[in-house]
């Protein structure tokens, strides 16, 4: 996220001074590692809960679309940065790669039905594919359908513009393109504190994490782009939009296979239905995996708890995010959702072999000599009060800022690095809105679908699909 803001002003306001600390002695070793997440270029062509079945029995698409918007603007940002040789080799980072959605029983199998009429007449989703014929999903995904018993109604949908992103090598190809800009990047640096100055700007004390020896340094904007250790120091600013917000800790675990047999008989990304009680960015999804020139498969991940923030965090993360103006929402949260704890706790203390379980309801003869558990990144999800209740769980990500626009912080994790850039966007609108009409032909150049709705326009979708696809090797 910092290093997309980074690349995002540095084309806008190549002048201006920007200075990046990180605790690790790497970029992109939290969340944003290809190790860490799942690595699906989130565009709603296969994730069920984008799509929510209304009590009429039609299938609401709006956040569908509003993702996939959100991506198609990662996608030209990307294609600008390739086209100007700021970063080079799209490959490294993203590669076509068929998405799809899987479904069993008659219930689940209308669902998908009407779920592919509503977004295949979208110009948005053009493409996609639906098939209950067991025949034909033998042919897309043989893994799965190998040795697959019983009768039960099966169906799924298709579509071949998906992607599979290394968010790990992108983050390190920004940072480097970045440090050719004259950013300074400093490694093994922890952001301690971040208070006010009385002349108005920030000041962030910095702890030297080798000498630990600490610094001050100021600045008259900061953007809180820690990831999980967001929180921390967006209650550090002391800001009053900060007020009252928590974080509520989900660890994950995915299972590997890199068995070239076994990887070799699967190209998708093929999600599921999250089990009954499970929280949606639990959703078991079998993809192939690009990690630069080796491919393999992940599945999962398998949602638990752990306390920390960050996955190289803290166990006493959580406890420390507790403040007297967030303890009664957490209190709220801690008893909405003690049956999500439960179920996170209970998925946390699975053996190997019961993940393996999982697994066969996706590959019937998956073999536990293939696959080793790895595990994923830490996703801290927003708790606030809102109006449907106190202590409500947000799965969305939010960015946090002062109402002068001095700072800001982005919490949450989902759709994630995928919309990175709208939200990044988001950022820019509401902390320099006294540029914004300056830099729009800019961000108009980078970005030609900014401002503009693209399921209105589908002849600009269609020539962004193929000129994107072209800059960064995909399918339209
Ligand atoms: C299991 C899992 C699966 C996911 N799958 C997907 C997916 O398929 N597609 C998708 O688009 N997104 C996915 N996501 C979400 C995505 O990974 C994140 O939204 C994204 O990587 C967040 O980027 P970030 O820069 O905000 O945070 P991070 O990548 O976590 O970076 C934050 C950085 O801040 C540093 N930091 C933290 N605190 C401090 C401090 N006090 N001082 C200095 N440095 C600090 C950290 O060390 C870290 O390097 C997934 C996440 C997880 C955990």
């Amino acid at each position: 996220m910092s290093a997309t803001l980074g690349s995002l002003l540095k084309e806008l306001v190549p002048d201006w001074e920007i200075t990046v600390f990180e605790r690790l002695a790497k970029p992109g070793e939290e969340s944003s590692n290809e190790w860490n997440n799942a690595g699906t270029g989130h565009s709603s062509l296969c994730e069920l809960n984008y799509t929510v079945e209304k009590p009429d029995g039609t299938v609401d698409i709006s956040k569908a679309i509003k993702v996939n918007e959100e991506y198609q603007l990662s996608r030209q940002f990307w294609s600008y940065l390739v086209n100007k040789n700021l970063i080079r080799n799209p490959r490294d980072f993203i590669r076509p790669l068929p998405h799809m959605s899987l479904v069993q029983g008659e219930d689940n199998v209308n669902f998908l039905r009407k779920r592919f009429e509503a977004l295949s007449r979208n110009p948005l989703f053009q493409g996609m594919e639906f098939s209950a014929d067991p025949e034909k999903l033998r042919e897309w995904i043989p893994l799965i359908m190998k040795n697959r018993s019983g009768n039960e109604p099966i169906a799924a949908t298709k579509i071949d513009s998906g992607t599979d992103v290394n968010f790990g090598a992108l983050t390190r190809m920004l940072f480097d393109h970045l440090q050719k800009q004259n950013v300074t990047i400093k490694f093994k640096q922890n952001v301690d504190d971040i208070k006010r100055t009385r002349d108005g700007l920030w000041e962030l004390k910095i702890r030297n994490l080798d000498s630990g020896v600490t610094e001050h340094h100021r600045a008259k904007f900061v953007f809180i782009g820690g990831g999980g250790g967001s929180l921390h120091l967006l209650q550090k600013s002391g800001i009053p939009e900060g007020k009252g917000i928590g974080g509520f800790p989900v660890s994950g675990i995915f299972m590997v296979c890199q068995n070239p047999e076994v990887v070799a008989q699967h190209h998708a990304k093929v999600y599921g239905k999250a089990p009954v009680g499970a929280p949606p960015m639990s959703v078991p999804h079998l993809d192939k995996r690009f990690i630069y020139d080796k491919e393999m498969l992940f599945f999962g991940p398998f949602a638990g708890f752990s306390p920390k923030f960050l996955k190289y965090g803290s166990m006493l993360d959580l406890f420390t995010s507790l403040k007297l103006h967030n303890i009664g929402t957490m209190i709220a949260s801690g008893i909405n959702n003690i049956s999500l704890v439960k179920y996170l706790i209970k998925e946390l203390m699975l053996s190997k072999e019961q993940r393996m379980e999982a697994l066969r309801e996706f590959v019937p003869n998956a073999k536990s000599e293939d696959w080793e558990l790895v595990v994923a990144g830490q996703r801290v999800q927003v708790v606030k009060d809102t109006p449907a209740g106190k202590g409500t769980l947000q799965f969305g990500t939010e960015v946090i800022s002062a109402a002068d626009g001095s700072i800001a912080a982005l919490l949450g994790a989902s759709p994630g690095a995928s919309t990175a850039v709208s939200v990044m966007l988001d950022v820019i609108q509401k902390c320099f809105p006294q540029h914004i009409k300056a830099w729009e032909p800019k961000i108009k150049e980078m970005i030609p679908s900014y401002g503009v709705s693209l399921q209105e326009n589908p002849q600009l979708i269609q020539e962004i699909h193929a000129s994107t696809a072209r800059t960064l090797g995909l399918n339209n």
